[in-house]
Parts: C-alpha cells; sequence; structure tokens
C-alpha cells in the first residue's frame, strides 16, 4: 500500500467551496484527519472563540484568518454578516474554511450557515467534530451511557433563539426521560434556574452533576457537585462550561485519568481545590 504525500489529503478537495470544519472542543489532538488536512489547504478560515489557540496554531503561517466572534460572547458578529461574508468570500473563488467550535451542527449554527448558503447557491461540504459533550465527559472520566447507570444521553441548549429560557423544557423533557444522561450547552448562566426546574420535576438533591470548564484544553477543570449545589460551585467558572447531570458522573473519579498539561491533578473537589 503505498503511503499519502506528507500534507496530501486522501480525498478530494474541491478548489472554490465552503466547508463547514467541526474544530472539536479545544485539544488539538481531537481534530478529525479531514480538518486538518482542510486547515492546511484553506485559503481563508473563519473562525469564532470556541476555536482554541491550540487548533489555530495548526493554520498555516500564509493563509488569511477572519475572526468573528469577540471573547466576551456579547459582541459576536451577528449571524447574518457572519451568512454574507461566506458567501463573498465564496464568490471571490476561495476555498473557505468556516472552523466551528465541537461539532457545526452541535448547538454551532452550522445548520443556519448551511442553509444560507444553499439559498445562494454556494457549494459547501460538512465535516463534522468532536462534541462538547462527548470530549469533555470523556476527559473528565464520565462515560455518558453505562449499562448500570444510564440507558440515553440528551443534549439540550439552556436557552434558545434570542435567549429565551428553556429550563422549563429541559425540566419537562427529563420528567420523561429520568433514565438518561442530561447534558446542558450554555447553560453556565441559567444554572441555578436549570437546576430548580429540575428539582422541581423531582429530580433527587444528591442526583451527580459535573460542570466542566474549558474542556480537554490545557485549562481544563472538573467541578463534580450534586443537583441541590451545582449553582453555588458554578459561581466561579466561566464560559465555555458544560454541565452533565446523572448517574454516571459517579464513576468520575474512578475512571479520573486526564491530566491537563501543567497541572498536577486533574480533580477539583466541589471547592475548587486540586485532590489527587
Ligand atoms: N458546536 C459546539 C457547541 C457550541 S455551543 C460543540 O459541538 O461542542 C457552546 C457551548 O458548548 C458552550 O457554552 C459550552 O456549554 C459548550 N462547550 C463548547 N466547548 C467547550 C469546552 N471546551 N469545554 C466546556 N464546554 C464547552
Amino acid at each position: 500500500m503505498s503511503r499519502a504525500r506528507p500534507g496530501a489529503c486522501s480525498f478530494p478537495v474541491k478548489g472554490s467551496c465552503v466547508y463547514l470544519v467541526g474544530a472539536g472542543p479545544g485539544d488539538p489532538g481531537l481534530l478529525t484527519v479531514k480538518a486538518l488536512c482542510l486547515i492546511n489547504r484553506a485559503d481563508v478560515v473563519v473562525y469564532d472563540r470556541l476555536v482554541s489557540d491550540e487548533v489555530m496554531q495548526q493554520v498555516p503561517a500564509g493563509v488569511s484568518r477572519i475572526f468573528v466572534g469577540k471573547q466576551n460572547g456579547d459582541h459576536c458578529m451577528p449571524q447574518d454578516e457572519i451568512n454574507a461574508l461566506l458567501v463573498r468570500l465564496a464568490r471571490t473563488g476561495r476555498r473557505v474554511v468556516r472552523l466551528k467550535g465541537g461539532d457545526p451542527f452541535i448547538f454551532g449554527r452550522g445548520g443556519e450557515e448551511a442553509q444560507h448558503l444553499v439559498e445562494n447557491r454556494i457549494d459547501f461540504e460538512v465535516v463534522p467534530g468532536v462534541t462538547a459533550a462527548t470530549a469533555c465527559a470523556a476527559y473528565s472520566g464520565i462515560p455518558l451511557t453505562h449499562r448500570d447507570f444510564s440507558r440515553g444521553v440528551v443534549f439540550f441548549t439552556g436557552h434558545g433563539k434570542k435567549d429565551t429560557p428553556l429550563e422549563q423544557e429541559i425540566a419537562e423533557h427529563y420528567a420523561g426521560n429520568k433514565g438518561a444522561t442530561l447534558v446542558v450547552y450554555m447553560g453556565l448562566a441559567r444554572i441555578e434556574a436549570i437546576m430548580t426546574a429540575l428539582l422541581n420535576q423531582g429530580m433527587q438533591e444528591h442526583t451527580p452533576v459535573a460542570l466542566i470548564e474549558q474542556g480537554t484544553t490545557r485549562n481544563h477543570r472538573r467541578v463534580l457537585t450534586t443537583a441541590a449545589t451545582a449553582h453555588v460551585d458554578a459561581a466561579e467558572l466561566k464560559a465555555p462550561t458544560l454541565i452533565v447531570i446523572g448517574e454516571v458522573v459517579r464513576l468520575a473519579k474512578l475512571l479520573d485519568w486526564f491530566v491537563p498539561a501543567g497541572q498536577d491533578a486533574s480533580t477539583l473537589d466541589a471547592a475548587g481545590q486540586q485532590s489527587a
């Protein structure tokens, strides 16, 4: 079997196309082979704040980069401007890599961008990425399903379009799926309301909860808490933080394997102290 030339892609790469590419949650080792290949062949990379610095270091020096999101999230480029930018860049005949944190089609607005590209007859492809739920949980020693603890897993966002609160919807969904692990993206800002709604729907106060900040990165931080206390422990955490709720979180201490670069131990107790 012949070996591919270094840097060559093992699949056809179009000259002019918008590639909606998942960058994974932060660890550049979680980029797919296809994502890395396209990053190396891009004319321009359009990226936002969830794409880690380590992933951006993979972009070759001569490639144009366009940043479309500021750190605090409130001042991101509006979605319609991003959509228009992608169309404009594609019409110049360039190979555009639209790099998005995690997976582009999981709470990444990749669907909206793809719709806009279709409406404007722009050729596009989607490259799935490793989504925050699977990666942050795995790097925190949490199997999202387990035959002894959880028969399924549900991904929810903490707020909807135009910031509509979703805690009631999450809680009602939980009531019908008590055997499933619940993962809440973008839930940090409304964690108190989310946990209150869940407790009101019958969730036990001692149900284990993991809060995972900057998962998979060198700043990976995992706080293990409970449904009753999660909102208190969340106070010192910042975005991006993922909330994992369910019995599988009990395995986190036993299966703790990930030591972020520069940290002695990856486990933080509820008070934010490192413990071996
Ligand atoms: N498309 C992304 C999700 C975008 S929504 C994906 O598939 O992962 C943004 C939310 O994802 C954040 O508010 C946070 O809840 C979660 N998230 C993304 N990356 C994360 C990370 N490295 N650590 C913790 N949470 C993360």
